[in-house]
């Protein structure tokens, strides 16, 4: 009999110790595919809202380069209408200065023109003139016609000829008149001359004016439409920005109707152990314990309950929706429930390392329900049911909420 004790505390003995288990490596909320928990929307909530912020700050931003874009290309193109419009003036000024370069050249050629026919009718009158003097040689004194005839040159000849004869009276004084016609016609010649010359120096600076501004004109347009390409592309980015700001507006929306559906449902409070055999203890306990696997110390987030090699039914701790069921790496065969919100905190349950399950994700179940049966899948050294309680996500002790009847 004392050999059978002896037997059994060391079959109890090894049990416990392959029953502890390293089940949870991660102390956060699990990833959930098919529905997220209350946690998950919450943070997604507060992810997506600084997105949309971030979003809303780049929409204000690109607003205000628009506005800074808008007010500098009206401005360029005011000071562009102002450049048009002094080019349209110099181009104006220009044709007039080259108008009256064409009207003061032809008159200037008019006059030389004059002045070559008087000039050459001076000259044919003189040649008539001078055989005159020669045919009245004879009918003069002649001293005074030697004295005429050495002129150096033809005014002196006609200033010493005068009054010589009377015969020669009326061609000299026509050889006057045409001279001083001559004088006259250089004298509007002289001034033409300079006033064709004033417009062409006009005619120049303008020109030359022109140019510049055709430069200002060139420099105006490329600054628009450099500002023009950069609207463009402030635009594109500003429709993609609010291509964004729609689409996470919309899931701002979903998630808040999602987690108002979910604070509808309250957690009742009550909670039961999750399961009904009395052939169960706690061989592991919440907290920090040493890895049964490497040794070290580790977080363990719930607590172990062994079952001495069996597999009997595991019972919904509390009623709610289920929100995993499934395996789920070092935690084996998996079920999530989702209980409800109590105080703000919402109240979830995890039921791990099972040999099976028998509720699918959106199931609601019942207080006690039975919704799968213990085992040693996933990271287990042995048949034990893993539970853990999250309040808001975090692990809380279990043990705060239940007590092994
Ligand atoms: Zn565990």
């Amino acid at each position: 009999m004392k050999r059978m004790k002896r037997v059994f505390h060391f079959a109890f003995a090894f049990l416990l110790i392959v029953s502890s288990c390293i089940s949870v490596f991660s102390v956060s909320c699990p990833v959930v595919r098919a529905e997220k928990s209350y946690n998950q929307l919450i943070s997604e909530k507060k992810s997506k809202e600084n997105q949309l912020k971030n979003v809303k700050g780049e929409l204000d931003r690109i607003a205000s380069e628009l506005s800074k874009l808008d007010k500098q290309t009206s401005s360029i193109l005011v000071q562009k209408q102002k450049m048009d419009d002094e080019y349209l003036a110099i181009q104006s000024e220009i044709n007039i200065y080259k108008d009256l370069i064409l009207i003061y050249g032809d008159l200037l050629g008019e006059y030389e023109t004059q002045i070559d026919t008087l000039e050459s009718r001076i000259e044919s009158g003189t040649m008539a003139f001078l055989a005159l003097m020669k045919i009245s040689q004879t009918y003069s004194t002649m001293e005074k016609l030697s004295y005429a005839l050495s002129s150096k040159d033809f005014s002196e000849f006609v200033s010493r000829t005068t009054n010589t004869t009377d015969i020669l009276d009326y061609d000299y004084e026509l050889i006057q008149s045409i001279t001083n016609d001559i004088a006259d016609l250089e004298v509007k010649k002289s001034e033409t001359e300079a006033v064709l010359n004033e417009y062409k120096s006009s005619y120049r600076e303008q020109v030359i004016l022109a140019a510049v501004c055709e430069v200002r004109i060139a420099n105006a347009t490329s600054l628009i439409f450099e500002a023009e390409a950069d609207k463009e592309k402030l635009k594109e980015l500003q429709a993609e920005e609010e291509r964004t700001n729609a689409e996470i507006s919309a899931m701002l929306v979903s998630l808040n109707k999602q987690i108002k559906e979910k604070e509808k449902v309250l957690f009742s409070g009550d909670m039961i152990w999750p399961l009904k055999t009395a052939s169960c203890y706690i061989s592991s306990s919440f907290g920090y314990r040493s890895d049964p696997f490497t040794g070290s110390t580790e977080y363990h987030n719930g607590i172990d309950i062994a079952t001495y090699g069996s597999t009997p039914p595991v019972y919904a701790a509390s009623a709610g929706k289920v929100i995993l069921a499934k395996y789920y790496g070092g935690f084996g065969n998996c079920v999530i429930i989702e209980h409800g919100t109590s105080n703000g905190k919402t109240i979830s349950t995890l039921y791990a390392h099972l040999t099976s399950y028998s509720v699918k994700v959106g199931d609601k179940v019942k207080l006690g329900e039975q919704i799968g049966k213990v085992g040693t899948t996933g990271r287990s050294t042995g048949m034990h049911l893993h539970f853990t309680v999250y309040s808001n996500g975090t692990a809380v002790n279990p043990l705060n909420y239940v007590k092994k009847p």
